[in-house]
């Protein structure tokens, strides 16, 4: 087996045991990784001016791959969120969410098997934004009514939404290339194109343009609203589904609470270049530095990067040993005790790591 070089970002909340846990998992699955760990996060603002140091961005760029926990962003301040900053400097165009059921880990279905395909790099995500009361603000806001576009009230505040045909061409593509590999049979783009028909609009025109270049996998589209309604009522009819950055952000939370919670939802954000593995939970300050966290998105995130590397059979085994601890039922996180409606005393994040650990 190869070795290979992952950078660490061990983030902060419960990202630090989180990627502890997965850490132990992965080299006691046998994976020979070199871990060189980078931070990110809220406490390094005052020592470096910034949650992300330039020297994080070099180290993803030197290794190519790297893992992550997941970083705060305090809502409302001028703090930029690291995520966001990571993806548009490395390019991290695609955002990667499989949805699986776990047999034992309490969804509301047994069967759930889709993919979350998401832009990453534009729609109100680009981070284009006016501040109310702003002199720039203000000359948008006639700017606006100058081109007759429409009045905005002046004491508003402006995010900008841009889709181009660009990145929609690049996500659809990727969903498609995505489904073909991994022998999905159909594509759904989500959107609210009857009512942003410049932005959602481009989207999907740009979606089933890219659908007649594939014939052997079935396309449609869904109205985001009645997406919403549609995958809770019934997964089944879903494989891979593909999104604007935000809707795609939503329906993530929406489809890991269909199969047990953000616990167990992991995620990869991918480019041309450079990946980057992470959970799609995040920092959940509520319950950091307690030893309770569930550590399972952040190692099945782990299975997904080593399938990157070309160790699958290793990605394979760590999967196996996780399916086998939740169907055994006995070492659980709270989170899981309480979706399966449990009343059975919770496992801490050490000990169900030990469980996955000795299923190996
Ligand atoms: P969150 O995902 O951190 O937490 C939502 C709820 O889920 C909380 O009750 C939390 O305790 C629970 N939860 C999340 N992960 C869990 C796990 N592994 N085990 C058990 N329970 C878990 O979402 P939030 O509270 O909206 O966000 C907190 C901070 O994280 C914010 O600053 C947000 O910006 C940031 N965030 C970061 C990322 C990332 O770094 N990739 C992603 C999403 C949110």
């Amino acid at each position: 087996m190869a070795k290979h070089t992952v950078t660490l970002i061990p983030g902060d909340g419960i990202g630090p045991e989180t990627t502890a846990a997965m850490q132990r998992v992965v080299e006691a699955a046998g994976a020979d990784i070199e871990w060189e760990v980078a931070e990110a996060g809220a406490h390094l603002m005052e020592e470096f001016g910034t949650p992300l140091p330039p020297a994080t961005i070099d180290a993803v760029r030197k290794n190519k791959v790297a893992i992550k926990g997941p970083v705060t962003t305090p809502v409302g301040t001028g703090f930029r969120s690291v995520n966001v900053a990571l993806r548009q400097a490395l390019d991290l165009n695609v955002c990667l969410r499989p949805v699986l059921s776990i047999p034992g880990a309490g969804g509301r279905y047994e069967d759930v098997d889709l993919v979350i395909v998401r832009e990453n790099s534009e729609d109100l995500y680009a981070g284009i934004e006016f501040e109310e009361g702003t002199p720039d603000a203000l000359d948008l806001i006639d700017f606006i009514e100058e081109k007759g576009a429409g009045t905005i009230r002046k004491d508003s505040g402006i995010s900008i939404k841009p889709i181009s045909k660009t990145a929609s061409r690049n996500i659809v593509e990727y969903a498609f290339d995505y489904a073909e590999r991994q022998g999905y049979k159909k594509v759904t783009a989500a959107h609210k194109a009857n009512i942003m028909k410049h932005s959602d609009g481009l989207f999907l025109r740009t979606a089933r343009e890219v659908a007649e270049e594939h014939p052997s996998i079935e396309f449609n589209d869904n109205i985001i609203d009645a997406f919403c309604m549609n995958i809770v009522m019934d997964p089944s009819q879903f494989d891979v589904i593909v999104f604007p950055n935000l809707y795609g952000d939503i329906a993530s939370d929406l489809c890991a609470g269909l199969v047990g919670g953000l616990g167990i939802a992991p995620g990869a954000n991918i480019g041309p270049e450079y990946a980057i593995f992470e959970a799609v939970h995040g920092s959940a300050p509520d319950i950091a530095g307690k030893d309770v966290c569930n550590p399972t998105a952040e190692i099945l995130s782990a299975a997904m990067m080593l399938d990157h590397l070309g160790e699958q059979d290793i990605a394979a085994k760590i999967r196996a040993a996780v399916r086998k601890v939740y169907a055994d039922g006995s070492v659980l996180t709270a989170d899981i005790r309480k979706a399966t409606g449990s009343n059975t005393a919770p496992a801490s994040c050490t000990e169900f790591t030990d469980a996955v650990i000795q299923a190996l």
